[in-house]
């Protein structure tokens, strides 16, 4: 069985890691995957690290297609992805998330007649001012396979008419953790070379459209983690659109003595994660990380795919409002009972591969 697997975003390149691993193990001679990279993510800080660190095979095709506006940009992609596949003849196309990459790969497969098994089915924000919404919709309707990580994604789909194919999976971004957990405790030195003590401080991000681009949300955001950085420390590792925004707005000056520094590595971010008093993120992976590593997270968005942090008691929504960002990191705890396990057994990769199989 021969699979096409289109990444092009940094938690692409992290979740398909997961099922590359596996299939080049207990899979290797039985399934061939050739992997192509669009470009969409492409600062060696936000791409090749993650190759290196996660062993990632070289990718089959590199289309470097990046920036432009979402039209041109999956435009771009769609064409030379139709090459692609033409050229590779494969007997599926595996696609990730919720991405522009994500959305091109479905399109065109669909229309090549080459069946689709998109990974993340069913997560929904219902909130269709996303680009991430839209693309997550699109791509699961075309597919053939949808691997849903939670119940509630499945209960999606239901609730849109979409039960053929489902496929209650767990999430790779769990079997991931599990994988990484103790490696990054031994192989990151990050805690010592940002100066930050264990359980001392808050680690933050920043990157979601709905927050970037509007100018009212975004200082709010920054003006919350610059009053929190007065009392404990704070580390931005800042998403390139995250920077490039403030140093165009000069908005730099409302973070004050957070410690801001470029994208981490994946081993420090997990590294980092781990030792939290706090996350603070409107990143979907960040905050079922901070799940996973029982570290509370409050959520900077208005609405979450993840719902099962929330009503767990490890996450808190609190939009792009200055108080309640600041009142809910000093509110912070873990909450008391059982960790349950809303995201599988850690074997998601399997699973999805075995389906492939048939
Ligand atoms: N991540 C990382 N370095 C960073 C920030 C995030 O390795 O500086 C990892 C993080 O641990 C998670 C993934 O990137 O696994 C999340 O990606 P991102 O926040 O870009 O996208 P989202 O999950 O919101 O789609």
């Amino acid at each position: 069985m021969k699979i096409v697997t289109v990444v092009g975003a940094r938690p692409q390149f992290i979740k398909a890691a997961a099922v590359s691993r596996v299939i080049r193990g207990e899979y290797a001679g039985r399934v061939e995957e050739v992997l192509v990279h669009t470009g969409q993510h492409y600062d060696s800080n936000m791409s090749a690290v993650f190759f290196e660190e996660l062993g990632i095979p070289a990718p089959g095709h590199h289309l470097e297609i990046s920036g432009g506006g979402h039209g041109a940009m999956t435009g771009r992609m769609l064409q030379a992805l139709e090459g692609v596949l033409a050229q590779e003849k494969p007997d599926w196309v595996l696609i990730y998330g919720d991405t522009n990459s994500t959305l091109a790969a479905a399109l065109a497969a669909v229309k090549m007649h080459i069946p689709v098994a998109h990974v993340e089915a069913g997560l929904r924000s219902f909130n269709m001012r996303m680009p991430e919404e839209v693309n997550r919709i699109v791509a699961d309707r075309v597919s053939t396979l949808l691997f849903c990580p939670t119940r509630v994604a499945v209960d999606n789909l239901r609730d849109e008419g979409v039960t053929r194919g489902v496929h209650l999976v767990g999430d790779v971004m769990f079997d991931v953790s599990l994988y990484y957990r103790d490696l990054a405790r031994r192989s990151s030195d990050a805690l010592q070379r940002f100066g930050l003590q264990e359980g001392g401080y808050v680690l933050t991000t920043c990157h979601r459209a709905e927050n970037t681009d509007d100018p009212q949300r975004l200082a709010a955001i920054l003006g919350a983690l610059g009053e929190v950085a007065e009392h404990l420390p704070v580390l931005l590792p800042v998403h390139p659109r995250t920077r490039n925004i403030i140093r165009e707005r000069d908005l730099a000056s409302l973070l004050g003595k957070v410690q801001v520094v470029e994208p981490l590595s994946f081993m420090d971010m997990v590294r980092l994660e781990q030792s939290a008093r706090v996350v603070v993120t409107d990143s979907g992976g960040v905050q079922k990380e901070a799940f996973f590593y029982q570290v509370p997270c409050v959520t900077m968005r208005d609405e979450t795919e993840w719902t099962e942090t929330v009503d767990l008691g490890w996450n808190r929504l609190v939009g792009a409002d200055r108080q309640r960002i600041v009142a809910a990191v000093r509110e912070a705890k873990r909450p008391s009972g059982a960790q349950a396990r809303p995201y599988g057994d850690g074997q998601a990769s399997r699973a999805i591969i075995e389906q492939l199989l048939g």
